[in-house]
């Protein structure tokens, strides 16, 4: 991407603010400075249109948050197909909420969103819920190297799934199980799973670390069978009381755990099991932006324009 003006205003060289909130309000000052970002993500001169595929120029349409081609008259939504797509919350707010969640450590609550941009807490609520849907690392490469994976049970007891099987029995019982997957000094991944099962964490496994890594795990029974389709795997003896041995252990990944269940546990209190996925990519995202140079603000609006505006466009 084009460099930013945002380095622009001098901060403290001390400081270890990336973004403040005077850069912030500098760049966003309304919904019109909002809009025209999303416009230069979408839109920018020599864009090809949409509707009549010459290289346009987009102008500004009066009353609408639109542009229109210079050649044909197409009407473009920077909005379009984005999470703030007909949403009753100004652009600046949804904006806003991105800069909050993306300056806290450990997670922020929809009841401080509430709070902070005076919404209510149902519209806070889905607001964080939809910008988390941009954190997802679904897309994202699978992992290698040197891997720590561990699970983990998510919430006390063991429930029954509510849907029923075709026969109409309600299936097994289902343990909510948190599989985490680690690059030793790389990224993280995790996954919600049925249960801590050889069957579940096998196919999570496989669909997220690559073959030539080497897994470092506990004994669990689980991942001695997944072994054999890995360039090697070393086991740390837990039973017996060894947690560290050399460079065989999985302190990567049970750190992680600690990161994850005190955010939840401290901002969120309890999150159900419907959303958990949602929270945890939130957990990665910012685990894994941890040495980026790039201010986590821009790294989460980048996820904005790695979504184009769907073809929700009318022409004029
Ligand atoms: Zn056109």
């Amino acid at each position: 991407m084009a460099a930013r003006s945002r380095d622009s205003v001098e901060r403290s060289p001390s400081s270890e603010s990336t973004f403040t909130y005077n850069e912030f309000l500098e760049m966003f000052p309304d919904n019109e400075a909002c809009l025209a970002y999303l416009k230069e993500q979408f839109f920018s001169d020599g864009t090809e249109c949409p509707s009549c595929g010459k290289a346009s120029k987009f102008h500004r349409i009066r009353g609408r948050s639109a542009y229109s081609c210079q050649y044909c008259g197409y009407h473009a939504y920077p909005t379009a197909g984005t999470i703030f797509h007909k949403s009753t919350v100004s652009l600046q707010l949804w904006f806003f909420a991105i800069y909050l969640m993306s300056s806290t450590r450990c997670g922020i609550s929809a009841k401080q969103l509430e709070r902070e941009i005076g919404v209510t807490y149902k519209t806070a609520h889905r607001m964080f819920k939809q910008i988390r849907t941009l954190l997802s690392d679904e897309e994202d490469p699978p992992l290698s190297g040197d891997v720590e994976v561990d699970e983990s049970a998510y919430g006390g007891r063991p429930r029954a799934y509510e849907t029923r099987n075709n026969l109409g029995r309600i299936r097994k019982t289902y343990r909510p199980t948190l599989l985490a997957m680690v690059e030793r000094r790389g990224r993280v991944r995790v996954r919600l799973i049925s249960d801590r099962g050889t069957r579940a964490i096998h196919t999570a496994v496989k669909a997220h670390v690559l073959p030539d890594s080497m897994l470092f795990t506990d004994e669990w029974n689980a991942y001695v069978t997944l072994a054999g389709r890995y360039q090697g795997h070393r086991r740390i003896k837990h039973r017996a009381k060894v947690y560290v041995d050399g460079d065989c252990h999985t302190q990567t990944v049970e750190g992680f755990f600690g990161l994850v269940k005190n955010g939840i546990r401290g901002v969120y209190h309890a999150v159900s099991i419907e959303y958990l996925q949602n929270y945890l990519d939130e957990y990665c995202f910012r685990y894994n932006q941890r040495n980026s140079r790039t201010p986590m603000f821009w790294a989460m609006m980048e996820r904005i324009r790695k979504n184009p505006p769907a073809a929700a466009a009318t022409a004029a």
